[in-house]
């Protein structure tokens, strides 16, 4: 997918995320304030979102339903692309003709559903959060409880391209105790007699712990180990398939080679205490080569914490400062794990419920109350608090300034 494309995704998994998010669109599609170019990226957006042209056409509907009396024509696609914006990244929406017609209903397609409709347990829905160290360690300690010491009675890999060796073949799995699951950054590893399997949930991978182990394959499954009494389902929701799973030889490394030291190392202490990095520190937190197991929300939090701007280098920090920020990192996940541990089962579809800021500009910083605030970027967006970290000032967000006015 081109940078172009994935920007569209984004903003528009943004936009869909919440109704809240649905109606501030609207009313500013409505109030007339996006300009022909943003609101292209929208429905680029919208399209990408919703992978087909049938789901984008549903919702172009609901919006012209709600809104009537809106002043952009029902063909306001063909308009966009008149008004001259710049070539689609996208086939599709706005290259219909019009003897096409949107279908009424939403289709009920079995496959490539877009990821805000799909439940997880409890019907939660899944977020697209990323299970960062907190998630991990707590998921891998409660795998660790309901597996540790059981025999694998059969591997079922559902998804093949999810399984990044070849050799020893997964089937040699089959038949042999698991000892132990652990973590390492934000790897499961799961210890076995005469093998180390290694999974990497990614975005939308999760764990469902099954009683009895099913023989289903249901959408988006990965593989599935199958014990005497349970099951350890890997899953995955969304439309991207990045959840993998290794099978390595006893001790072997594979891509924990190449990870970072973990947070409450004194490797890790001693970089901050005295490193030189010109990096960001949202962004050196978030380098699994630097350090293991922190993502995008943790890493807003560590810095909320700290005090310290998202623009913040770690060269130039004061000594204090960088006593703050480690204290921050260990106090900040060790919070996330605390309530981690109560959860129970495998990994539901929504996590990063317990959050400080990440993810919650808008409402009112926990700290002083003034409104949080974010920067977006392709990948990811920044919450911080202009009054506890940048001294009042509020970072230029100029993907969202042009999106929405
Ligand atoms: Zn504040």
């Amino acid at each position: 997918m081109s940078s172009e494309a994935e920007r569209a995704r984004l903003v528009g998994a943004r936009a869909w995320r919440g109704e809240s998010e649905w109606r501030l669109v609207l009313r500013r599609l409505h109030d007339g304030q996006v300009r022909a170019d943003p609101l292209h990226r929208f429905w680029v957006g919208v399209q990408a979102v919703f992978n087909d042209l049938d789901r984008a056409c549903y919702f172009e509907r609901r919006f012209f339903n709600e809104h009537p009396s809106n002043h952009l024509s029902p063909s306001f696609g063909d308009n966009i692309r008149r008004a001259g914006s710049s070539p689609l990244p996208l086939p599709g929406l706005f290259s219909r003709t019009s003897s096409e017609s949107c279908s009424e209903k939403l289709p009920n397609r079995t496959s490539h559903a877009p990821l805000f409709e799909q439940s997880g347990r409890n019907g939660h829905r899944y977020d697209g959060v990323v299970p960062e160290l907190p998630e991990m360690q707590a998921l891998s300690e409660r795998l660790d409880a309901a597996f540790g010491g059981a025999r694998i009675e059969r591997v079922m890999p559902l998804q093949f391209s999810a399984l990044k060796t070849v050799a020893p073949m997964y089937d040699t799995l089959n038949g042999q105790r698991l000892t132990s699951v652990g973590r390492r950054g934000k790897f499961l590893v799961m210890e076995l007699e005469r093998a180390r399997v290694l999974v990497h949930l990614s975005q939308g991978g999760r764990i469902d712990i099954e009683k009895p182990s099913k023989t289903t394959r249901a959408k988006g499954s990965v593989v599935r180990f199958v014990f005497a009494k349970s099951g350890l389902l890997v899953k995955e929701f969304g439309t991207e398939r990045k959840a993998a799973w290794w099978v390595l030889a006893p001790g072997e490394e594979g891509p924990l080679a190449a990870l970072g030291p973990e947070p409450d190392s004194k490797e890790f202490a001693d970089l901050i205490r005295t490193g030189a990095d010109a990096r960001r520190v949202h962004t050196m937190l978030r380098d699994q080569h630097t350090v293991a197991g922190i993502g995008r929300g943790y890493s807003d939090d560590i810095l909320h914490r700290a005090r310290l701007s998202p623009y913040a280098s770690l060269a130039s920090l004061s000594e204090e400062q960088r006593e703050m920020l480690l204290a921050s990192v260990q106090e900040v996940l060790a919070e996330g794990l605390l309530e981690e541990r109560k959860r129970t089962g495998g990994l539901p579809a929504k996590v990063g419920d317990h959050w400080i800021v990440h993810g919650k500009y808008g409402t009112p910083c926990p700290r002083c109350g003034a409104d949080l605030r974010r920067v977006s970027y392709e990948s990811h967006e920044v919450t911080y608090c202009p009054e506890c970290q940048t001294g009042g000032k509020i970072l230029a967000d100029r993907r969202m300034s042009r999106l929405i006015k």
